[in-house]
């Protein structure tokens, strides 16, 4: 473990914007989609995070039964007209009144249609990792939509590839013993 000489504090902390990506790479593992796992985080301006979201079928509209394919002859069957996606999701789940003025991370550039929705929110900054689909019209207009509104978006390179998950890092089953001393005591009274 690295740590401060002086004070003694620890070093190798995830900072602030490895923590938040992390967070919206995370909440990505709930989504359903075979394909395609997005996430995304809003944080407001005093770093609180305000809301996550990942691409998921609407409320109601059960995974089970709506289709999650891409390339069907039939576009009602595919997912394109019914997948919220995470922007989207985020936004419309906020634990916070708006979300004014607030940072949104998400783990791919946004589609022009979450850039409306991130712009009508008062969002004022996008940030990304992947820019795959740069070249799709849908990105370009995004981004037209984006500059034209004074939103700011810049891509992350992580610290490290990797942040680990790892539940054994705390001993959880030795956490669940239940002290004896307290409970005799308790008897005592
Ligand atoms: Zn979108």
């Amino acid at each position: 473990m690295i740590s401060n000489p002086t004070s003694g504090k620890r070093e190798n902390y995830l900072n602030w914007n490895d923590f938040f990506m992390a967070t919206a790479f995370l909440v990505a593992k709930r989504s359903k989609d075979p394909v395609s796992q997005v996430g995304a985080c809003i944080v407001n301006q005093d770093k609180k995070i305000v809301a996550t979201g990942y691409n998921g079928m609407p409320l109601g509209c059960s995974d089970d039964e709506f289709p999650w394919g891409k390339k069907t002859s039939n576009k009602l069957d595919s997912k394109y007209f019914y997948v919220c996606h995470a922007e989207m999701n985020a936004v419309m789940n906020k634990n916070s009144a708006d979300v004014k003025n607030c940072t949104i991370y998400v783990g791919l550039f946004p589609c022009n249609e979450c850039a409306k929705i991130i712009i009508q929110s008062g969002i004022k900054e996008v940030v990304y990792m992947s820019d795959k689909h740069a070249h799709k019209k849908e990105t370009v207009a995004a981004k037209r939509m984006f500059d034209s509104a004074g939103i700011k978006y810049w891509q992350y390179i992580p610290t490290d590839e990797k942040v680990v998950i790892d539940f054994s890092e705390i001993n959880w089953n030795e956490q669940r013993q239940v002290p004896e001393t307290p409970q005799k005591m308790s008897q005592q009274d």
